[in-house]
């Protein structure tokens, strides 16, 4: 039953809780991923392949490991305390992080490879991969169980949840980037550190807020003994045992160990056998635990991660082709944020973002005493009223590079969110919500038709020879947006509600395992308009132009004729 006094705007104050923590963890791995390559190629001197296989492999891992991180939960330690061990592993990797960055900012003019400090940096590494590992399925899961199992109001709670995720990626992409160049490595990394600190502290006070939804299936099984430990510290110990292999393994991508033939890698493999993995225990699962409803349920859901899989192929475009087009083939000085300034503005975002937790909390913690007053919800909603502000005043005064551009994803996002949090409800009351895979159709469409002004832009360019209009991309991405608003949050809501109770963990890491294969799979496309540009000549604009139109038809084709075929699909899903 809904208890009114437990809501904050018509949600679970544990929603809420939930928002902050993810968007910390959100910022990190953005951050992380904004600041990874600028940092091995211009302080260690890496060249571009060995920069680019490291961010690839830290990608790919870092959406393989929620799969263990879910299971674990499922199995023995329940969804709050993976978060909390999770949280702690992302605020020691930051500082691993920070520490590395302090060291890199003392040792000026490095010209190789630093391999002290390398080490302390592949560490750190590990410490999120494994982090965000632990802490990302299961928070997403935790948001689920706080709806009762036909409440109308999951999908949209998950667009909230989604506009959280993305206030941290709009935030790591704008700022991070930014922080490192002007004030320090070190300011860049341990911004994160600081924010997931904060984060986590607003968890462990808020999870009252979960009332026992998270909690370890079976808690007498997390005090058995294994190996002379109680079960729950094994697991723990055997988790950070698992940091040297995952180290190592970054060490060797970075060192070029472990490219086989040509675009196959070991981590292509590895992955490939993951996945195949978790597809022969998901039919077993199917056959031997489930009824025939719970059974088609699972189906239904796993088409959905499929839809899934073919969505992010298409946006994970957004991290290389667009950026490199945007670079070579548009005007720069169109976009307000795209004109270099003079001097370094403070962004103050950074200030507003940490302070948007603490308003909660207090807000939180008022409206428990005073249910009535008005207060809370006004204190919360002008904290995040001001770290939007804050947010736009940064997007333009910043000054921006063609990769951060990617900013713009997550700003439209953020904006968009909560106009679809309440379409669905609106929707809903007229009973005219479509279904979840409906949804997830249009997603897939809405992706494709974002590569069409992408398309006539490099056709454009191709044939006149100039520069098009950056504007084309600002139309693309909004036009991506709506498709990920459409397809992603209600995903994540599909598999907290679809899939049987005892693995919903698993399922979501399973989720996101899917990603990690479109990572990879984007890569490869994305190879399709590779362009050499030869030692001192300019860029042959018809040859790119036609390369990069071929990418962007392909993947429009792509997003379109999955989008068909998953309409046709849809009525036998629902
Ligand atoms: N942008 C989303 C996030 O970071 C999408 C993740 C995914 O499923 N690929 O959570």
């Amino acid at each position: 039953a809904r208890d009114p006094r437990d809501e904050l705007f018509g949600h679970p104050k544990g929603v809420y809780v939930c928002f902050f923590t993810e968007m910390w963890e959100r910022f990190s791995f953005y951050g992380m991923k904004a600041l990874l390559l600028l940092y091995l190629l211009q302080h260690h001197k890496f060249g571009d392949r060995s920069g680019l296989d490291v961010l690839g492999a830290y990608g790919g891992l870092v959406y393989c490991l929620p799969v263990v991180g879910g299971l674990l939960a499922d199995r023995f330690l329940g969804m709050r305390k993976a978060v909390v061990f999770g949280g702690l592993l992302l605020v020691c990797g930051h500082a691993g992080m920070a520490v590395e960055g302090h060291a890199a900012s003392i040792s000026h003019g490095v010209v190789a490879r630093d391999e002290g400090a390398l080490r302390v940096f592949y560490l750190s590494l590990a410490l999120i991969i494994l982090g965000v590992g632990f802490l990302k399925p299961n928070i997403s899961t935790i948001v689920g169980r706080l709806y009762p199992d036909n409440d109308p109001r999951r999908d949209s709670g998950f667009s909230l949840f989604y506009a959280g995720i993305n206030l941290g990626a709009l935030f790591a992409s704008l700022v991070c980037g930014y922080l490192g160049q002007t004030l320090g490595w070190k300011w860049g990394f341990g911004a994160a550190g600081i924010g997931m600190l904060l984060g986590l502290a607003q968890f462990l006070w808020g999870q009252k807020y979960l009332h026992g939804h998270a909690e370890p299936p079976a808690p007498t099984r997390l005090r058995e003994r294994v190996f002379g430990l109680p079960r729950e510290w094994a697991i723990y110990l055997g988790s950070l045992l698992a940091l040297a292999p995952i180290a190592a393994l970054m060490w060797a991508v970075a060192n070029g160990r472990f490219a086989l033939a040509g675009e196959v890698s070991l981590a292509l493999l590895l992955m490939l056998l993951v996945m195949l993995a978790v597809l022969a225990w998901f039919a077993w699962f199917i056959t031997a635990r489930c009824t025939p409803v719970q059974r088609q349920q699972m189906l239904a859901m796993m088409a959905m991660i499929f839809m899934a899989l073919v969505f992010f192929t298409l946006y994970e475009q957004t991290y290389g082709s667009w950026v490199t087009f945007t670079d070579r083939m548009l005007t720069k000085d169109v976009l307000p944020a795209l004109v270099i300034r003079d001097g370094t503005p403070w962004p103050w975002s950074t200030v507003s973002l940490l302070l948007a937790p603490l308003a909660f909390v207090a807000s939180a913690a008022l409206s428990d005493r005073r249910p009535d007053s008005p207060l809370p919800k006004l204190l919360f909603a002008g904290a995040i009223v001001t770290m939007l502000v804050f947010l736009l005043r940064d997007c333009v005064v910043l000054p921006q590079t063609a990769g951060s551009l990617t900013y713009l994803g997550a700003l439209f996002l953020v904006l968009l969110a909560p106009m679809f949090s309440g379409l669905w409800g609106w929707l809903d009351r007229r009973n005219l919500d479509p279904s979840k895979p409906v949804k997830s159709a249009w997603g897939l469409l809405f992706a494709g038709l974002s590569f069409i002004p992408l398309g006539w832009a490099a056709q454009q360019a191709g044939a006149t020879g100039t520069l098009a209009s950056v504007w084309w991309l600002v139309l693309a991405y909004l036009v991506l947006e709506i498709g990920e608003m459409c397809l992603s949050p209600v995903g994540l809501a599909a598999v907290t509600q679809l899939s049987v109770k005892s693995v919903v963990s698993l399922m979501m890491g399973t989720w996101f395992l899917a990603t990690a294969f479109s990572e990879t799979l984007a890569a490869l496309f994305g190879k399709l308009a590779a362009v050499d540009i030869p030692e001192g000549a300019t860029l042959d604009f018809a040859d790119a132009g036609g390369k990069y139109a071929d990418l962007f038809w392909l993947m429009m084709w792509m997003g379109i004729g999955w989008a068909v075929l998953a309409f046709i699909a849809a009525p036998a899903l629902k």
